[in-house]
């Protein structure tokens, strides 16, 4: 039989392959220590479970789901984006519940892009955003976000033709995989850009609830005008260590939402009600799980920014996110540094180059590893002689 082009165009999803790694080094009696895929290894907050038991032994939870969810559930996610952003949203229009944000950011392709067009696209990124401009059959501009520009997007450095083109442009602050995070005035200067342009800005915020030393990110709707053009991506799985579960939303523009349910409506029957009920648990209930996290992540990333720093290479302590994003030793690629820290040491980490062309020379820690494991870790790359590169 034959398999579609689409298919063929498909890198390995970078994750996937780490973890057969893993699971080999594993087997053959590996003690492996995982920097790898940002999934929080602490579990969902007692009473959010709890919501989620009693959910399921009600008889209309059993039942399809309403693709645009319950209306109590569009109702939690305005209020928790009232009380945390000071934004008001129609719970109606501008609110839609996803399975998780991964799907709503797959799916939004479709409704701006046919064959043909372009989207701006930040590189390195959420491979997503470029995955899903290539389903629908459109072509991505890439953005380069470089250190030099605090890993933001330069506008000046798209073409006139591009910008007149261009139907969407990602973005997405705190950012994964740099760990950058983006002002408000930053924001503002994107939400312009869209507008004087009629690009639809579609901001993934996955990473909002995680900001140390007392950060809090901005959400792009905070931008006056922002509604106009954009809508924002959000997701539980992060905030209240909700991975497996599978919520996430999307705000903003009625339009834009509107089209996105659309998509939607005809590809999947919404969120399982009981899960609904438990992310309105997490939505409306306590939020101290929250400041419990950034506690435990900022340890977490303080021992691994002195480890990282002890072995001399150049590294940020982040603001925001799960992630350290560190530069690779002289006269190392990426893929080949993280493989020799596999091979000499147990230790998994991300290539930068999997984000995209522009990681390349980086690689990416993630913070969602028990602390034990870090501590182990941390010694033992600060135990390490960083071995010469391999010829070619
Ligand atoms: C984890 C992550 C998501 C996916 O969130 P889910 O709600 O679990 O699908 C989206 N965007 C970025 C940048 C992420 O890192």
């Amino acid at each position: 039989m034959e398999f579609s082009s689409r298919l063929g165009k498909l890198a390995p999803y970078p994750f996937v392959e780490i973890s057969r790694i893993i699971a080999e080094k594993r087997a053959a009696g590996a003690d492996v220590v995982t920097f790898g895929i940002g999934d929080p290894d602490i579990p969902t907050p007692q009473p959010i479970v709890d919501r989620l038991l009693a959910a399921s032994q009600d008889p209309p939870n059993h039942r399809y789901p309403e693709t645009d969810g319950l209306p109590e559930m569009r109702r939690a996610i305005a209020e928790w984006y009232r009380n945390r952003f000071a934004v008001s949203l129609d719970a109606d229009k501008e609110v839609l519940p996803l399975i998780g944000a991964k799907e709503g950011i797959g799916h939004v392709a479709f409704c701006f892009l046919d064959p043909g067009d372009l989207a701006l696209v930040p590189d390195p990124a959420y491979p997503v955003y470029g995955v899903g401009t290539m389903f629908a059959g459109a072509e991505s501009y890439i953005m380069p976000l470089l250190e030099g520009n605090g890993w933001l997007p330069d506008l000046s450095a798209i073409p006139d033709d591009v910008a007149m083109k261009a139907k969407v442009m990602w973005l997405n602050y705190p950012n994964n995989p740099t760990s950058a995070v983006a002002s408000a005035e930053d924001l503002a200067t994107y939400v312009a850009y869209c507008r004087e342009h009629d690009i639809a800005l579609l901001h993934d915020a996955a990473y909002s609830e995680v900001g140390y030393d007392g950060y809090k990110a901005t959400s792009v709707l905070q931008v006056e005008g922002a509604m106009d053009v954009g809508i924002e991506f959000h997701s539980l799985s992060k905030s209240y260590n909700m991975t497996g579960w599978r919520m996430g939303m999307a705000v903003g523009n009625a339009d834009m939402i509107r089209a996105l349910f659309q998509i939607k409506a005809n590809l999947d029957s919404g969120v399982p009600q009981a899960i609904q009920e438990m992310s309105m648990e997490a939505l409306t209930g306590p939020q101290d799980c929250i400041e419990d996290n950034r506690v435990i992540y900022q340890w977490r990333r303080d021992r691994v920014v002195e480890a990282l720093r002890s072995m001399g290479l150049d590294v940020a302590i982040p603001q925001a996110s799960l992630y350290i994003w560190a530069s690779v030793p002289e006269g190392f690629t990426s893929a080949d540094f993280a493989a020799r820290l596999l091979e000499d040491i147990d230790i998994v980490v991300t290539p930068g180059s999997s984000y995209g062309q522009y990681g390349e020379g980086y690689i990416r820690l993630s913070l969602t590893t028990p602390d034990e494991r870090v501590e182990t870790g941390c010694q033992r790359l600060e135990n390490w002689t960083i071995p010469a590169p391999r010829e070619g």
